[in-house]
């Protein structure tokens, strides 16, 4: 399965390049920035998850047909031929006896720090209804799965990351929608009907008018997803499993505000998916609602393989838009984002041609090279302090329905979350930064200095707050004393007028020019006794040789 050759290295190469170019990458030079140099491509990842016997008959009367052989590596019978199996490798495999803490910690916590670079991230949970899709996703109370964890850490670092002294101000926001039948819903509205999906000119998808509450602590995520999950819930019940034939897209966005000069902003999206499920429905002999369901599910599920078909055979079109899942997905697949697919699949002999089926998708998938870029521009008012309106700490308004996409991306900053209201005062260094804009350039080049003469201590801007504050007094100390030199430089220019005067009135020429090209003020000679620089102590000059030659 593994990918070799050049003939695969081009087709990695041309895919990457046309997804770069169908997500719009680079089309905003200006507000992107770093957009117009090609990142490193970022494979995506695929992890596979065989989930244990789950009716406790364990392999007795029904002996498992998949079994793994290494943590990268398994096989699978071979229905063609009995004697022989089917081997696969992925970036990863977790076994029956794998924990929910091993998959996150394999396979989703590495990618999570991309968000805090302004990069995206996605985690796709894909395989048959009743493989472990949801387990892996949400788990449960006692299992809890990537979501809570993920939440849970990324909550963590933004905390850390964006503490007061720190230099990026930091919020997070959620979004939790299904598609259903090809139908956008917001679960955490769910009276809003369906939505759209549309790209800005920087190639980031977005849903205007999807709803995005602002969270700062893990209760406050629960207070949103919780409901949502039961809305779900209570559709899957009514509408019998439901659930298992729409997609529940958790969006998560981190958004950063520099704190300083020269001001810029960043935003990373994270995806949690938990795919519909990828049964064959000609199979399960569905009907009426069902099939209609099914034609739907398989509508998405067919085009997201044929996009993952042309990433990797670098066709000049991506049918992204054929589906509205592969829609949502165009910055997570073959785009923007670090992402993984974990295929889940069952031990089970009657799962068997959806086990295969499942696994030759994720072998195909981890043929997909992404190129992360970081989303980062100026903020629109990046010579003002970071301030946080009335507004932005009330979270996003409803008139923001209202508002296009572009308006929202670019014309004006995406709402910021309420975190502790503590953090939304002005720190010490924000107030000092919009008292003297000068200082913090020079503080900004003096870090540039120390950086090109790769100096081996932490970046001045990453001190602590503290030392940070010294060094700027110090600067400040620096400028003083400069100003004082520059004075006393006049002073002395003035006195040599006066000498230079004084020698024609005595006719006694000298080669003492004055320094003509400079402006000298009015500052008069000192009268008192001061330490002249050596060549203009009067004995020590020789009268008629000019100390300074012209040059
Ligand atoms: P899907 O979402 O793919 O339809 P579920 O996550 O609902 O599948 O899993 C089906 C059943 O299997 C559930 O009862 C779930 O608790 C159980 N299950 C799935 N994966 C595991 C696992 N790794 N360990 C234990 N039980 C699991
Ligand atoms: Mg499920």
């Amino acid at each position: 399965m593994a990918a070799g050759g050049s003939t695969q290295q081009r087709r990695r190469e041309m895919a990457a390049a046309s997804a770069a170019a169908i997500s719009g990458a680079g089309r905003c030079r200006l507000s992107k920035i770093g957009a117009t140099r090609r990142p490193p491509p970022a494979r995506v990842r695929v992890a596979v998850r065989l989930r244990p016997f789950v009716d406790g008959t364990a392999g007795a009367s029904d002996p498992p047909c998949v079994r793994g052989m290494d943590s990268c590596s398994l096989e699978i019978a071979n229905w063609r031929n009995h004697q022989e199996t089917l081997k696969y490798q992925f970036d990863a495999f977790y076994g029956e006896r794998s924990t929910q803490q091993d998959i996150y910690a394999g396979s989703v916590q590495p990618i999570l720090r991309h968000l805090l670079e302004g990069q995206n991230a996605s985690v796709l949970a894909y395989g048959p209804t009743g493989a472990g899709k949801t387990h892996t996703m949400l788990g449960s109370p006692e299992q809890p799965g990537v979501i809570p964890r993920a939440l849970m850490d990324l909550l963590q670092l933004t905390r850390e990351e964006g503490a007061e002294g720190r230099p990026w101000a930091l919020s997070v926001t959620m979004s939790y929608l299904e598609i259903y039948q090809e139908k956008v819903l917001d679960l955490l509205d769910p009276a809003s009907g369906d939505l759209v999906i549309r790209e800005d000119c920087r190639g980031n998808i977005l849903i205007p008018g999807l709803s995005q509450k602002p969270i700062s602590s893990f209760a406050d995520f629960e207070r949103h997803f919780l409901p949502a999950s039961r809305n779900r819930t209570v559709g899957a019940t009514r509408l019998n499993q439901r659930s298992s034939r729409s997609h529940a897209v958790l969006l998560v966005k981190v958004d950063q505000r520099e704190r300083l000069a020269p001001f810029r902003q960043r935003e990373g999206k994270l995806y949690l998916i938990d795919l519909a499920g990828s049964e064959d429905n000609r199979r399960t002999g569905n009907k009426g609602l069902r099939l209609k369901e099914s034609g739907a599910i398989n509508t998405s599920l067919f085009v997201l393989g044929k996009v993952v078909d042309a990433l990797n055979q670098g066709l000049p079109r991506v049918p992204y838009r054929d589906s509205k899942l592969t829609r949502l997905l165009q910055d997570s697949l073959g785009g923007s984002a670090h992402s993984i697919l974990i295929a889940n699949i069952a031990p089970e002999r009657r799962f068997y041609l959806d086990t295969v089926s499942a696994l030759n998708f994720a072998a195909r998938s981890k043929e997909v090279i992404n190129r992360p870029f970081t989303n980062e521009s100026l903020q629109p008012h990046a010579l003002g302090p970071v301030k946080l309106s009335q507004k932005e700490l009330l979270g996003p308004p409803e008139a923001k329905r209202a508002r296009g996409p572009e308006e929202e991306e670019i014309g004006s900053p995406e709402p910021m979350a309420a975190p502790a209201s503590a953090s939304q005062k002005l720190s010490p260094l924000q107030k000092l930064s919009s008292m003297d804009p000068a200082m913090l350039e020079r503080l900004l080049s003096l870090d540039r200095l120390l950086a090109s003469q790769g100096s081996q201590g932490a970046p001045l801007l990453s001190t602590p707050k503290r030392e940070r504050m010294v060094l700027m007094k110090t600067v400040e100390e620096k400028d003083l004393e400069i100003e004082r030199l520059k004075t006393k430089q006049k002073e002395l220019e003035a006195k040599m007028l006066a000498q230079k005067a004084e020698e024609k009135e005595n006719h006694c020429p000298t080669m003492l020019r004055p320094l003509s090209h400079r402006t000298v003020t009015g500052a008069k000679p000192l009268k008192k006794a001061v330490v002249m620089p050596l060549q203009l102590r009067a004995g020590s000059i020789p009268k008629c040789r000019d100390p300074h030659p012209e040059e």
